[in-house]
């Protein structure tokens, strides 16, 4: 059996950004990292779009970034006019490819597919595998998306649509999510808020094709690029270990109330790794206690109430588009998150805190 100082469960989002972080601080100079990931080759699989409230190490895999961005209804359209944070999607693939770059150059770190040939018992173990239990009951964001390129230019590549509600809600919360990386090509996805205990939402394609023939009046396309995923909006029960964190999503860095991760993840490798010498006694990272406080209660206001979250929505958007975007990415002040709070339907809101 070999040992490793560190071992790192699952070589995705937050387990190379991990590794990659610890690597370029120079972390993994004295110290061995093993990386257990069941994939047998990467390529592009995931978008990760977030407002760049703060630096991270990707830049260079950005697709493209925007400014301003709308939010649609069936009742009104609203534009949001934002300078002071871009929207940035990061390609995947592209990060993949850096991060494994790096990493291969560091004899210090070494791929396996299972753990049966390293003994876990002495490392310091950072874990990105979700639980096995069953959570069909909690809510998901659930969505797949299809990157298409269209014959003309169709698109205004300046503006993206955050969420378009004005389609089929049957009873939950659904919208459609444009990003135009060009005029002639946009990721378009279908996104539910919703429990998993059933399928009767997972007609995704012909969403898609209903959405983009009918409401986009796109009439000729083709599909370049596929995905579809379910963001936990709950935190997993992963057991606590002495020698072992728990990162990304299985790590809770995930908003409950937007599915946001990549930054948090990134903040969190960050957090790690200046800590990383004197890791078992550092204080567990935090999202922030008072987003998971009101993002349960928005959780909740979502769940009873699911036809007044278009509305909802919207409004939180008509303020300063900073405040909304600084607490949306967990970095608001206690001003800002009141200014928010009093956009919300109050009575709606107290009925659902308990
Ligand atoms: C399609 C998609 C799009 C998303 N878009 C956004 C977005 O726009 N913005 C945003 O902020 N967040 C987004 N997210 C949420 C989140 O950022 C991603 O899910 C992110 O990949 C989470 O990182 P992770 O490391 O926790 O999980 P993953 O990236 O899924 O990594 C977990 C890894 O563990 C491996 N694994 C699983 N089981 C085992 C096992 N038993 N042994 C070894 N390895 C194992 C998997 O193969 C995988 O590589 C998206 C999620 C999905 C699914």
């Amino acid at each position: 059996m070999k040992e490793f100082d560190y071992i790192i469960l699952g070589g995705g989002c937050a387990g190379l950004s991990l590794a990659y972080e610890l690597d370029i601080n120079k972390k993994l100079e004295d110290k061995t990292l093993a990386i257990v990931e069941t994939r047998d080759e990467y390529k592009r699989d995931k978008t990760w779009s977030f407002w760049k409230v703060n630096d991270h190490n990707f830049d260079d895999c950005v697709i493209k970034s925007w400014s301003n961005f709308s939010i649609n209804s069936n009742f009104e359209s609203h534009e949001v006019v934002n300078n002071e944070y871009p929207y940035q999607t990061i390609d995947s693939g592209l990060f993949y490819k850096k991060v494994l770059n790096q990493l291969k150059k560091n004899k210090n770190i070494q791929f396996f597919k299972n753990t049966d040939l390293i003994s876990l018992n002495n490392s310091f173990i950072f874990n990105s595998i979700m639980p096995k239990e069953n959570y069909q009951t909690n809510l998901w964001q659930h969505f797949k998306g299809i990157e298409i390129e269209t014959p003309k230019d169709i698109f205004d590549e300046e503006i993206f649509n955050l969420m378009d509600f004005n389609c089929d809600q049957r009873d939950n919360v659904h919208f459609f999510y444009t990003l135009p990386f060009a005029k002639n090509k946009a990721l378009i996805e279908t996104t539910w808020l919703s429990k998993m205990d059933g399928k009767s939402l997972n007609d995704y394609d012909i969403q898609l094709e209903k959405y983009i023939k009918q409401t986009l009046k796109i009439k000729n396309y083709k599909i370049n690029y596929q995905e579809q995923g379910a963001i936990p909006l709950f935190y997993p029960l992963n057991k606590t270990e002495k020698n072992k964190i728990n990162i990304g999503s299985a790590g809770g860095m995930t908003r409950l109330s937007t599915g946001y991760t990549f930054l948090n993840i990134q903040d969190h490798s960050k957090y790690i790794t200046h800590n990383i010498e004197k890791i078992q006694n550092t204080k567990t990272y935090h999202i922030g206690k008072k987003y998971e406080f009101l993002d349960n209660i928005f959780l909740n206001v979502l769940k009873n109430n699911p036809d007044k979250m278009p509305k909802i929505f919207l409004n939180m958007f008509k303020g300063s588009p900073k405040t909304v975007i600084k607490f949306l990415s967990n970095k608001s002040n206690i001003f800002e998150d009141l200014g928010i709070i009093l956009k919300m339907p109050k009575w709606t809101f107290i009925k659902n805190i308990f």
